[in-house]
Order: structure tokens, then sequence, then C-alpha cells
């Protein structure tokens, strides 16, 4: 097979209405090319289900489409996010591991619509209209429903406040931990790699990221606006280290965050390892010419 080319810059990190973005996946993928990016990924939680239309609008703009999903997953009480590159959406054991969280996710929003309602004029329905059938439900449709019904101004608001996993009406979410995602992503012939790893809770304790490696890690995206000194040097140095993918990229979120296309990128040597290293599915590339 020919050589196939991308062309930077990358951003691999994106979410549409199938989870919690507040854009169409082919609507994120426009908006991020005139952003000027070439190569992206969509990585919505927990779901495949936007791949098929990003990855048409991708090869109408000349961009190159890599097929992404962000995973949850759970250390203790604390909430890891697994980014899964080229991964196979059909592998029978990453497909039941997504279909049981997302399930899960759904009873959790359910229960949390139903301590939150005590308190606020806010009904189950309220949250579904704000999402796309069939999306990964998350606790940003509940701040949206809170938006629409007055009682907060915005997701940002409604996370630090009524949504807060220290307030009365939190419920945590069932999913797996780290070291069983990283397993199944890499078993369904995909490259995981630990999203925003240095944000406010800290880096992972260092043998939980050893069982991770061994498990099949391939890297950290280093370059995310959640990310804090010192998590990020020590992860640089791993990186360096190990010879491990270092990813930068925006999780771009549409209206739902200020995270804009671009502000972080991944650089085209990482892009060219992560197409390397992925064999559950392929990069979708603009047809040549
Ligand atoms: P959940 O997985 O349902 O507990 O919700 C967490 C998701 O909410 C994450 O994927 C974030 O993208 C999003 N999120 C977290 N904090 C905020 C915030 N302050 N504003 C908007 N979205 C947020
Ligand atoms: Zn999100
Ligand atoms: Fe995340
Ligand atoms: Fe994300």
């Amino acid at each position: 097979m020919a050589l196939q080319r991308f062309r930077g810059p990358s951003d691999l990190h994106l979410h549409s209405d199938r989870s919690d973005g507040t854009q169409p996946p082919a609507e994120v993928i426009r908006a991020v090319h005139q952003h000027g990016l070439r190569t992206v990924s969509l990585t919505d939680h927990d779901t495949t289900s936007g791949w098929a239309e990003a990855a048409q609008a991708a090869t109408s703009l000349d961009v190159t489409f890599l097929p992404g999903m962000e995973m949850s997953a759970k250390h203790e009480w604390r909430s890891v996010h697994l980014l899964a590159y080229l991964v196979d959406p059909d592998d029978a054991a990453l497909r039941a591991m997504t279909d049981r969280v997302r399930t899960s996710r759904l009873d959790r929003a359910r229960t949390m619509a139903d301590r939150i309602a005590r308190d606020y004029d806010l009904t189950w329905d309220d949250i579904l209209a704000e999402t796309t059938d069939g999306a990964t439900v998350g606790r940003p449709h509940i701040a949206d429903a809170l938006v629409r019904r007055g009682h907060v101004r915005d997701r940002t608001e409604a996370f630090s406040g009524i949504l807060s996993p220290r307030g009365d009406y939190y419920v945590a979410l069932f999913a797996p931990d780290p070291v069983t995602a990283v397993g199944l992503i890499a078993g369904a012939g995909g490259v995981p790699i630990v999203a925003h790893p240095a944000g406010r809770a800290g880096v992972l304790p260092r043998a939980l990221l050893e069982r991770m490696l061994d498990a099949g890690l391939a890297g950290f995206e280093l370059g995310h606006r959640e990310n804090l000194e010192p998590g990020v040097r020590m992860l640089r140095r791993l990186v360096a280290e190990r010879d491990l993918i270092a990813t930068g990229s925006s999780d771009y979120h549409g209206a739902g965050k200020p995270n804009m296309p671009g502000e972080h990128t991944t650089e085209d040597a990482m892009v060219q390892r992560i197409i390397a290293r992925g064999t559950g599915s392929t990069p979708v590339y603009p047809r040549a010419g």
C-alpha cells in the first residue's frame, strides 16, 4: 500500500453531541477545520457512534480523521479518562464495557435528577431534552437543563455547585479501573493515552502507572489546559525515559466549555506513532490529489 500522508496541525481530542459536546459530529469537524486543523480525532465519551458522520465531513474538507473515543475509568474515588485511538469499534469486550458504562451513566443521571428535583424545579424530560438520541449522558446535560430552567448561569456554575462531587446530589458512575480500561483498549487494537493526566487531582500513583504501562498504555496527553505543574514535568520525564507517546489537544466541547480548537496540538511525529501502533481501525485520509 502506498504511504498515506497526513498534515498537521493535529487536534486529537474533540467532543460532539454524541456525548457532551454541543455540536453534531460534522459541525465539530467543520469548526476545527475553520480553526486551521488538518488532522483530527473525535473522542466522545464511551461511544464511537459519531465516527461515520465525522469521517464523511473530514473527507469532504480534506482533513485526516483518526477514529477515537474517551473511555471512562475510575481509580478509587477519582475519575480517569483514557483516550482510545484506532480501536476496533466492534470488539466484543470493549463494546460490552462501554455499553455497561453508558447504561450506568443513564441510571446515575436519573438518580441525580431525582435528588435535585427535591430542591429544584427540574424533570427527567428536561435533561433528556438536552441530549441527542443515544448520546452518552453526563453531568453536562443535567447542567444544561439547570441553565435552561434558570437555576444556574452556565455549566461551570452547575459543576462547582449543584453537580459537585462534594454536594448532596452527586452519584458516582460505574467505570472500570484504569488497568482494565487500558487492557480493553489495547485488546481492541487501540492506542491508550491518559487524557489530562495532571489535572487538579494530581498525577496517578506511580505504581498504578506502571501497571497501566504493563497493560499497554502508550502515553500521556501532556498538552491540555487542565494539566498543572509539577505533574506535567514528572510525566514529561517518564515519557522521555520510556520513549512514550505525548499528545496535546483542546478537548473542544463546542459551546459547552471555553476550550478552543487547536489551543494545544500534537506533533506530527507523535501522530505518526499513533497511526503506526493502532490496528483496530484505520485513519480516514483525504482523497489523493
Ligand atoms: P460526568 O462524566 O458525567 O461525571 O461529567 C464529567 C464531564 O463534564 C467531563 O467529561 C467534562 O468534559 C465535563 N465538565 C467537567 N467540568 C466542567 C465544567 N466546569 N464545565 C463544563 N463541563 C465540565
Ligand atoms: Zn466531556
Ligand atoms: Fe476528559
Ligand atoms: Fe474530553
